[in-house]
């Protein structure tokens, strides 16, 4: 079958195989280029088929020759259907690890369920004995509590005011104003229940319950805050409710790990194209400026030269903020980057759209999301019901 890109509102229906191992192998030949020492040996990567969750277990594993468990959601390819982009990454990941010598196991399910919970537990004790490095790094729109069934759904949506605020539709180029009423108090503690810490906190209990954190064991979840112009819909948001109890469950681990010497952190990550932040409003013309301006100065960073950094950081213990988190937004919010972009924000029409924005990167880091326009891919050939 010849794989064409399918895009639906904010997602691609329809993933290439072999642009997705290509995406995969490219991060990491990027990553063993950059060996790290004093690493992390057994790793359980919770989120770990796409974005930041993927690429820190790539980092880790070609980086710093990490075991690992990865635990996703994602839709299977199979019998010459189509699954999504996150298994073919995995599927990818696997045999790279694999083909290195290193341990690659995964499950795929809902990581919210006390079930998949227990399977990780059995898969970890069999195939790690025990883990040093737990990421945490789920970007979900619902959750179903493990206890009363409830379903909780995120929303993006800001807290207390109406926002109003330009937005890009990046698949047609429309500049529009969005306008977006208050979350109400069941939507913001909704989001919290699905984006904020009580989730991680139940995955470290399980994990310290059956005796599979190693001394010093470290574990990192990770948030955004972003400049002015995004707080409304951001870090004063819901999400950014929801971002404070990642913070107060990093808190409540920290303590749960003290006797072990082990350590809890958030890591404050650059705002970039993946699959979750392709649906919030605003920050797809965020990106777009901020890209132009980060390439232009010549520190434009993707998931895998972030979480390359991030694990040199961390393994290095150089914390840079008063609240102790690994800041890796420190080149996005630089002044002078952050000053351009508020200008170039400022001035932003539909006519200059294109010219003042990198909507074509913006476009290009989407569609490789999905394995479309990878370098060395030929489109035009027949991918094997096999790949599929
Ligand atoms: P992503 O959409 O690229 O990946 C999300 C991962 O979560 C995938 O592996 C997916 O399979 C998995 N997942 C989703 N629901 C699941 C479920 N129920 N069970 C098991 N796995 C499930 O997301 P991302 O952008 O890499 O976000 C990861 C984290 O990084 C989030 O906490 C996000 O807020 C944070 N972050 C993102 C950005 C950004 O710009 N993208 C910036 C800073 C921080």
């Amino acid at each position: 079958m010849v794989i064409k890109p399918k895009v639906r509102g904010f997602i691609c229906t329809t993933a290439h195989p072999v642009g997705c191992a290509e995406n995969v192998r490219l991060m990491a030949e990027y990553a063993a280029a950059r060996p790290g020492e004093g690493g992390p040996k057994r790793a359980l990567v919770i989120g770990s088929s796409a974005g930041y969750g993927l690429a820190t277990r790539v980092s880790a594993a070609f980086g710093y020759g990490t075991d690992s468990v990865g635990v996703f959601l994602e839709k299977p390819g199979s019998g010459g259907k189509l699954g999504s982009a996150g298994w073919y990454n995995n599927a990818a990941f696997e045999k790279l690890a694999r083909e290195k010598g290193l341990v690659a196991e995964s499950i795929c399910g809902d990581a919210f369920s006390a079930e998949v919970k227990a399977q990780t537990v059995e898969l970890v004790r069999e195939k790690l004995g025990q883990v040093d490095f737990v990421v945490y790094s789920l970007a979900a729109p619902r959750r179903t509590d493990p206890v009363s069934g409830e379903v909780y759904q995120s929303v993006l949506k800001p807290v207390g005011d109406v926002f109003r605020g330009n937005t890009v539709n990046f698949a047609t180029g429309e500049l529009t104003q969005a306008v977006i009423e208050p979350a109400s108090p069941e939507e913001i503690a909704g989001t919290v229940a699905v984006m904020g810490g009580e989730d991680w906190v139940l995955w470290m209990q399980a994990l310290s319950e059956a005796g599979l954190l190693a001394q010093s064991v470290k574990t990192v979840a990770y948030t955004y805050i972003g400049p002015e112009l995004t707080h409304a819909i951001y870090k004063d948001g819901t999400i950014g409710k929801a971002k404070e109890d990642l913070e107060r469950g990093a808190a409540q681990i920290g303590e749960l790990l003290a006797g072990k010497g082990g350590r809890a952190l958030i890591a404050v990550n650059k705002a970039l194209v993946t699959q979750a932040s392709s649906a919030i409003p605003v920050v797809p013309l965020y990106i777009s400026i901020l890209f132009g301006v980060m390439k232009r100065a010549g520190t434009h960073e993707g998931c895998i030269e972030q979480m390359v950094r991030m694990m040199e950081r961390m393994y290095r213990g150089t914390l840079v903020d008063e609240a102790g988190r690994l800041r890796l937004d420190d080149w996005e919010m630089e002044s002078a980057v952050q000053r351009e972009v508020a200008d170039i924000w400022a001035k932003v029409t539909q006519d200059n759209l294109e010219n003042l924005c990198d909507l074509g990167g913006y476009r290009h880091d989407f569609y490789r999301l999905f394995g479309f326009e990878v370098p060395g891919v030929d489109y035009s050939a027949d991918v094997p019901d096999e790949l599929i």
